[in-house]
């Protein structure tokens, strides 16, 4: 015969179970706060570029349109609030995929350097418009095989990069920083010595949408899921991402990848 437990212990097995359902029962809620919050953001995010051009096709409607100097500009302006709308859409699906667990990994060997070269390619000629230089830093061009999803890690890379141009100050740096952790472990770094983040908007910037200052971002033509991308595709691979950053100093992102051979 199973002894029979004692009142305090049916009562520690109520309140176990208690709390149990409370921690579910807050979890749902968040998770419908945030699908709330993320629902009304995005609209936001997409009323702001189509208000914009139908304001510019407006005032072209209404006797605008008969100078050409004015026409030129709206046009030119309905442009690029039409082509950032195409940038959110692309993000969005790809945030998407990233949340609904399609993401698939396929990991190869390869030599970070090449990668972060490559992405320093492709990425030069927006930042020789503010005049900022690329490189490897000095001691850290031994080549280093990494395990990873190639095209995935490209993403990260031209995001970090991407981000350190937008908030890199004009004839800035940015410098990539390779280091073998450990016999498991690479450390990659993108530094920038740009606006930098104060230290109260560390902890939200992986968050979607957010950003420390949604005018100049949405400017200077960011989304605000970059780094919310970046984020999911570290952490699908394994690993963790950190940031380091002061004010008017600059910033730096460092993510670890798994050591290939
Ligand atoms: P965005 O599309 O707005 O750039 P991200 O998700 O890439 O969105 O970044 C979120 C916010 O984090 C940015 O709006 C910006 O405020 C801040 N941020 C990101 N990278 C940097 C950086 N290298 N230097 C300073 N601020 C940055």
């Amino acid at each position: 015969i199973l002894p029979l437990k004692t009142i305090e212990e049916v009562s520690e097995d109520v309140e176990k179970w208690a709390s149990q359902k409370k921690e579910e029962l807050d979890s749902l809620r968040r998770n419908e706060a945030y699908r709330k919050e993320f629902l009304l953001n995005l609209s936001h995010e997409l009323k702001t570029p189509i208000f914009a051009v139908q304001g510019y096709i407006h005032t072209l409607l209404d006797g605008a349109m008969d100078d050409p100097k004015v026409n030129r500009l709206f046009l030119k302006n309905s442009t690029k609030n039409i082509e950032r709308l195409c940038r959110l859409i692309d993000d969005l699906d790809e945030i998407s995929k990233l949340e609904s667990g399609e993401m698939t990994i396929n990991a190869e060997n390869f030599v970070i350097q090449d990668l972060i070269r490559d992405v320093f390619d492709t990425l030069s000629l927006k930042a020789n418009t503010k005049g900022i230089k690329f490189n490897v830093k000095k001691g850290c061009e031994a080549p280093i095989h990494v395990l990873a999803d190639k095209e995935k890690v490209r993403q990260v890379l031209i995001n970090l990069i991407d981000n350190s141009i937008k908030y890199g100050r004009t004839d800035g740096h940015t410098v990539a920083s390779i280091y073998i952790m450990d016999d498991k472990r690479v450390l990659v770094e993108i530094s920038d010595d740009g606006i930098g983040i104060a230290e109260e908007h560390l902890p939200r910037v992986f968050e979607r949408f957010y950003r420390t200052d949604r005018a100049r971002s949405r400017d200077i033509g960011g989304t605000g899921l970059g780094l919310a991308i970046v984020k999911h595709i570290v952490e699908a691979h394994g690993q963790t991402i950190n940031i380091r950053s002061k004010p008017e100093i600059g910033s730096t992102f460092g993510f670890t990848l798994e050591k290939g051979e």
